[in-house]
């Protein structure tokens, strides 16, 4: 049954309250960001020991800042919020938000957070793809002890990651990248609003002669049991000047790097040829948005 188990709904108004209620419940209280994870949770059987869901909403962990060196979004940004962010709809360097932002349906965007994507750990979101190409790096926090991780660390398996006991994801930064730079994401979907059986996205960025200086290439949606950086298509595009051989080379070569599963929606044979192809074609948007110097 559907949270059999659970006592309180606890509304945290200040970190006391957050932490009082954790110390309550320890492992068996479940944070609560826009709750529209939840019935996935609880589909998968994840939530049977859930005692109290605490609300995070209160503790002023949303918004956005910018700055020189990068976007930084706080942990309760829903997306709605994101996407209307001047730097989102624009900057070239954050186009694979803009395009990842474009699948889920309106209501989840007014409801889902930076936070909860993250935390959930699930390699079929579309935003977390994006964000591990931009380097993404995590801000969490626990009874007042607050540390940094890379967002590749965040991710430990299916459904899992490394937070402990009560630490909360605080915010998400983005650093602003040193070259000239794009970055894209594509996914392929059964119908309109499905997860994803493939995701892409690439982030690009160019030497003042034109050649590729760092390139990201990042995998989602089933090609293993977490988001995947196919590093051996980004070290095949490095230094390299982008044509079209070369991001043929780079797409081929990322499939060495995933393990793509079997379910209902696609066989790992078709989600490995898909990877290919949806890789090539994220390269290519990427290198567009910089050809044309930023928008598309
Ligand atoms: C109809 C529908 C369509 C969808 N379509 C898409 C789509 O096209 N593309 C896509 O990418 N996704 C899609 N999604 C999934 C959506 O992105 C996730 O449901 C959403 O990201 C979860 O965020 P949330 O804030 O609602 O998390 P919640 O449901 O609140 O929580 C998810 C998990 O994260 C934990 N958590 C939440 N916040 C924090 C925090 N700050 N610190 C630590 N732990 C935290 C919770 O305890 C829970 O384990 C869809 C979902 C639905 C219901």
């Amino acid at each position: 049954m559907a949270l059999s188990k659970l006592k309180e709904f606890c509304v945290a108004e200040d970190a006391t309250e957050l932490d009082a209620c954790i110390a309550r419940y320890g492992d068996n209280a479940l944070i609560l960001g826009g709750g529209s994870f939840i019935h996935g949770l609880e589909a998968r059987g994840l939530l049977s020991e859930v005692e109290a869901l605490v609300d995070i909403s209160r503790l002023g962990l949303g918004g956005a800042e910018s700055s020189s060196r990068g976007l930084r979004l706080g942990a309760t940004a829903t997306y709605a919020q994101v996407e209307k962010l001047a730097e989102v709809r624009s900057a070239a360097w954050l186009g694979a938000v803009r395009d990842a932002l474009t699948y889920p349906p309106l209501q989840v965007k007014n409801v889902a957070t930076v936070g909860g994507c993250l935390a959930a750990a699930c390699p079929f979101f579309d935003l977390p793809t994006a964000f591990l190409a931009l380097d993404g790096r995590v801000s969490l926090s626990r009874a007042g002890a607050i540390r940094e991780i890379g967002l590749a660390e965040l991710f430990t398996g299916l459904f899992e990651n490394c937070l402990e006991s009560g630490e909360l994801i605080t915010a998400l930064q983005l650093p602003m990248p040193t070259a000239r730079s794009a970055s894209a994401f594509l996914k392929l979907e059964t119908t309109a609003n499905d997860l994803a059986i493939v995701n892409a996205a690439v982030r690009l960025s160019l030497d003042a002669g034109g050649a590729c200086r760092e390139a990201r290439v990042v995998l989602g949606g089933g090609v293993g049991d977490r988001i995947t950086r196919a590093v051996s298509a980004e070290k095949l595009l490095q230094g390299q000047k982008l044509d079209a051989d070369v991001l043929r080379r780079a797409a081929e070569a990322a499939g060495a790097d995933i393990s793509p599963m079997q379910d209902h929606r696609a066989s790992a044979a078709y989600r490995l040829a898909m990877a290919k192809v949806f890789t090539k074609r994220a390269l290519e948007k990427a290198l567009d948005r910089l050809n044309r110097g930023g928008e598309a």
